[in-house]
């Protein structure tokens, strides 16, 4: 038996983002955030400038020049050093893989990071503006915002006022003239750690999701699988992508801005509702875990061949793998994300005899050139990154795989059960 790879922890940590608008605060408490902002993107090009990635180095050589050239307060200084390391290694990651000519990154626009040592957060008993946001700024400003919450978002920021949540960081976020914040919140919950469903959920070009879960007690057999073709997904991008262009062209660009806000909020309806309906897919099966593909790099990479091809860049895969995981962690189901290495082939290995195809023709179905299978192409590749991960984790056995049995509802039709929309 392979070495296992796979280690499931009982507990996870979960962190959410929920966002609230500052809502109309008066001109001077506006005029002050529009200062600090200023000083804040000033004062992580300063950091930049060292061209370090090291934190500690930073904090060491240009801290205490930097709160005597910074008007900002000790915390804020020490987010905008650390922004400065993020912003720096991803950049010279990108530069690694030749992506980028500039020689070092330029930022135009930055988010303030607030922790907990410069911000609090309460409820008052103001019936029109109960939340209210105090941040400090620096030495001597210190201002109060009230801010409004979507409903959605005022459920789960009354969790964190109830203690259900911690509160970490909030960003302040300055979008087209308006600020809003955005409060990250986490927590940690007990997860199923030996899991008696594997459900593969495998994002991709084609179908948005396809999952299909198998016992570990019987990998041989996968029960019926789902599609999540993502049509409305790809026609909302597919009908502000057009208008877009069209206002591009007529130099609208204030317009193609707050169009771009509206598509990115549509798509992410979108994409929680299809997370929720593949939970709802996993919750079916007794004990389940969720197994995803790792994609992060995937974007800087060209080796995935068709399935997913140029259009890759223009869907929210890795958002969808961000929403299906929380929303499962916070329902009890623990999520694992299989190295690259484990998923190689996967979209190229017959599930039903093990065959490696040389190359696979396009369309929607595979057909396995030693057995003759036919079967639905995403299917087919989810079927194997389950039993990868049922293999890799040590959680069942892992021999051949058996014949399926059709009268199991195995064999589909290519896109049967999909709930289209
Ligand atoms: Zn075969």
């Amino acid at each position: 038996m392979p070495p296992a790879v796979i280690k499931l922890a009982s507990r996870r940590e979960v962190r959410v983002t929920v966002v609230g608008k500052v809502f109309e605060a008066n001109r001077g408490k506006i005029l002050a955030l529009n200062k600090a902002l200023d000083e804040y993107l000033r004062l992580v090009r300063w950091y930049l400038g060292f061209d370090s990635t090291s934190k500690v180095f930073l904090h060491k050589n240009c801290y205490e020049r930097a709160r005597e050239l910074f008007n900002l307060n000790a915390a804020l200084i020490q987010t905008a050093r650390d922004k400065a390391v993020e912003i720096l290694r991803s950049f010279k990651r990108l530069k690694r893989r030749g992506k980028v000519e500039a020689d070092r990154p330029r930022i135009k626009s930055v988010s303030m990071r607030f922790d907990r040592r410069c911000y609090r957060f309460s409820k008052t008993g103001n019936v029109l503006t109960p939340y209210w946001l105090t941040l400090s700024l620096n030495k001597e400003e210190r201002i109060n915002l009230p801010i409004v919450f979507g409903e959605k978002q005022r459920q789960r920021i009354e969790e964190a006022l109830r203690g259900e949540w911690r509160f970490t960081a909030v960003e302040m976020v300055k979008r087209d003239g308006e600020w809003y914040a955005h409060f990250v919140l986490e927590k940690a919950v007990e997860v199923v750690d030996k899991p008696e469903t594997i459900v593969a959920v495998d994002v991709g070009e084609r179908n948005l999701a396809v999952a299909v879960a198998i016992s570990v007690n019987n990998p041989g057999k996968p029960m019926r699988g789902q599609f999540w073709r993502g049509a409305e997904v790809k026609r909302i991008r597919g009908l502000y992508g057009h208008v877009r262009r069209s206002l591009q062209k007529k130099r609208l660009l204030g317009k193609v801005k707050r169009l771009r806000g509206r598509e990115r909020r549509k798509v992410e309806q979108e994409l929680h509702k299809i997370a929720n309906q593949i939970i709802a897919y996993a919750r079916q099966f007794p004990r389940p875990v969720i197994v995803m593909e790792d994609l992060t790099g995937i974007r800087d990479n060209f080796d995935r061949g068709r399935r997913l091809n140029r259009r890759f860049h223009s869907l929210p895969f890795r958002r969808l793998q961000t929403y299906i995981e929380c929303k499962a962690l916070l329902d009890g189901i623990n999520v694992v994300y299989l190295p690259r290495r484990l998923v190689k082939n996967t979209s190229r290995t017959c599930h039903r005899c093990g065959h490696v195809a040389r190359n696979i023709k396009g369309g929607g179905v595979f057909r396995c050139e030693r057995c003759g299978m036919e079967y639905d192409r995403d299917l087919n590749a989810a079927i194997n990154i389950a039993r990868r991960a049922i293999c890799s984790a040590g959680w069942g056995s892992c021999g051949s795989p058996e014949p399926a049995d059709e009268a199991e509802g195995v064999k589909l039709q290519p896109n049967a059960g999909s709930p289209n929309f």
